[in-house]
C-alpha cells in the first residue's frame, strides 16, 4: 500500500483487524477510527462483561481517553482520588503520601480515576458500537493468521476475514504473539493476587480515606481505593506464594485463606478483608515476560499484555495498552506504508513499557522487603517520587517525543 496515509481519504480505504476486545483492543479501534480507518474487533468471548475490580487510570490514560471523547462518560463512573498514600502494614503509619491536588492537576492536566473494569469496559464497548466505521464480533476467537504481499487474512467465528493490518490486543496468552514468534510460556512471579470489592455503606464513615492507599508488608501488600463513584472500594491483596498458579479474572478465592495470610495486619485492612463480598472475590496469579526485542512482522503487530505483560505495581498496565493504540493510530496516519507505520509505532513504544515492565517488577521487592531493608526503605521514600510521576504521568501518547 504506496498511498500517503497522511491523506484521510485513503485512510479510509484501510481496513484494522483486532484480536480481543479488552480494554487495549477497544480502545485502538476508537484511536484508529478517529484517524480514518475501519475496523473490525474480534472478541472471543460471548459478552465483555468484566468481575468486579478496579482500575486506576493515571493522567497519560485519561488524556486518551479523554481525546477519545469518553470525559463525558467517565464522569459519573470515575472517582477523583485525593492522593496516592503508602502505609505500614502493622502500625497504619503514613510512610508517603504523593498530593492529587491542584498543582498536579495544573501540571499533568488530565484527572486521575479510579473505576470499576466493567464500568470502564462498558464505556468503550459503547463507544465502539456508536462508532461508524468499527464493527465488534464477539464469540470470534482469532484462530488462523496469514499475512501477505497485499494484507492480512484471519479465520475467526468460523469466517475468514482480510485486513490491510492485524492488531493482536489479545492478552498474555496471545495468539497472534504465537504465531508470529512460537510458543513461549509466561513466567510465575510467585507473587498471588486477590481481588475484590467492598460496598462503602458496610464500613465505618472515614475508615478508608479518599486515595489510592498502599499498605507495605513482609511478602505482601495491600491496595485499597474507591470505585463507581464511591459506592464500592476496590482491594486488592497480593501475597507471594508458590504452588498455585491459575491465571483467570474468574477463579474464586477462600475468604478464609485470605484471612490467615493477612492477619496481624492493620485493623483497617482486617475490616475490609471481613467485608469482602464472598461471592465476588477472585484469586490470581501473577505471570509476566520480559520485554521483546520485536514485537511484529509484515502487516501484523501486538498490543498490551500481548507484548508486555506488566505487573499491577505501578498500576499501568491497561494505560500503557491505552497509549500503545494512541501511538499506533499517529504512526500509521504518518507514514506511507502500513509496515512503515506499524515499526515506527513498536520503535517509539519499546522503550517506555520495557521501562514500566522493570519499575514494576521493582516495585514487587520494594513493597515486600522486611527487617532492616524495610526500615531503610521507609526511610528513604518520598524522595524521588515528584520525578517518577514526571515521565509517567506528562507522557503524551497522542504526540508521543521519538527521541
Ligand atoms: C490485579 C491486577 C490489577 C491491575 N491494576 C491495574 C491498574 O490499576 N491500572 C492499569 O493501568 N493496569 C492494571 N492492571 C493491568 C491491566 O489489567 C492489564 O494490563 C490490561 O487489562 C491489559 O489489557 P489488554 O487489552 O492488553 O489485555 P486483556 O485485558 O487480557 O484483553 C485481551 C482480550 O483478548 C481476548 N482474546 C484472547 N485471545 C483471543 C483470540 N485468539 N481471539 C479473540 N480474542 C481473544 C480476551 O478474551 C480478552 O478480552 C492490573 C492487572 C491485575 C492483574
Amino acid at each position: 500500500m504506496l498511498w500517503s496515509f497522511g491523506d484521510h481519504e485513503m485512510l479510509s480505504m484501510t481496513h484494522a483487524l483486532i484480536a480481543g476486545a479488552g480494554i487495549g483492543g477497544l480502545s485502538a479501534a476508537l484511536s484508529l477510527a478517529r484517524r480514518g480507518l475501519t475496523v473490525s474487533v474480534f472478541e472471543q468471548a460471548g459478552g465483555l462483561g468484566e468481575v468486579g475490580a478496579g482500575i486506576q487510570l493515571s493522567p497519560n490514560a485519561s488524556r486518551v481517553l479523554h481525546h477519545l471523547g469518553l470525559e463525558k462518560a467517565l464522569e459519573p463512573v470515575g472517582f477523583l482520588p485525593q492522593a496516592v498514600e503508602m502505609r505500614d502494614w502493622r502500625s497504619g503509619r503514613l510512610l508517603v503520601s504523593s498530593p492529587i491536588d491542584d498543582a498536579f492537576r495544573e501540571k499533568f492536566v488530565y484527572p486521575y480515576y479510579h473505576v470499576h473494569r466493567a464500568d470502564l469496559l462498558r464505556v468503550l464497548e459503547r463507544a465502539v458500537r456508536a462508532q461508524p466505521g468499527i464493527e465488534l464480533l464477539t464469540s470470534s476467537r482469532v484462530e488462523r493468521i496469514e499475512p501477505g504481499d497485499a494484507g492480512v487474512h484471519v479465520e475467526a467465528g468460523g469466517a475468514r476475514h482480510r485486513g490491510d493490518l492485524l492488531v493482536g490486543a489479545d492478552g498474555i496468552h496471545s495468539t497472534v504473539r504465537e504465531s508470529l514468534f512460537g510458543a513461549e510460556a509466561p513466567t510465575f512471579t510467585g507473587n498471588v493476587a486477590w481481588r475484590g470489592l467492598v460496598p462503602t455503606s458496610a464500613v465505618p464513615q472515614d475508615l478508608v480515606r479518599p486515595a489510592a492507599s498502599v499498605w507495605w508488608g513482609p511478602r505482601k501488600h495491600f491496595v485499597h481505593y474507591y470505585v463507581r463513584g464511591g459506592e464500592l472500594i476496590n482491594c486488592v491483596c497480593v501475597v507471594e506464594k508458590d504452588g498455585w498458579e491459575v491465571e483467570s479474572w474468574s477463579e474464586r478465592g477462600d475468604l478464609g485463606e485470605l484471612r490467615a495470610d493477612f492477619a496481624g495486619w492493620h485493623e483497617t485492612v482486617r475490616l475490609l478483608i471481613d467485608n469482602l463480598d464472598p461471592n465476588a472475590c477472585f484469586k490470581w496469579a501473577l505471570f509476566d515476560r520480559p520485554p521483546m526485542p520485536v514485537w511484529g512482522l509484515g502487516p501484523v503487530t501486538l498490543l498490551g499484555d500481548a507484548c508486555h505483560p506488566t505487573l499491577p505495581f505501578m498500576a499501568q498496565g491497561a494505560a500503557m495498552a491505552i497509549e500503545d493504540g494512541a501511538v499506533l493510530a499517529r504512526c500509521l496516519a504518518e507514514c506511507d506504508v502500513v509496515a512503515q507505520g506499524l515499526r515506527r509505532y513498536e520503535g517509539l513504544r519499546r522503550a517506555r513499557t520495557a521501562r514500566v515492565q522493570a519499575g514494576s517488577r521493582r516495585n514487587a521487592r520494594i513493597f515486600h522487603l522486611s527487617g532492616l531493608p524495610a526500615l531503610f526503605r521507609n526511610l528513604a521514600v518520598g524522595r524521588a517520587s515528584g520525578r517518577v510521576m514526571d515521565w509517567l504521568y506528562g507522557y503524551d501518547a497522542l504526540d508521543p517525543d521519538p527521541s
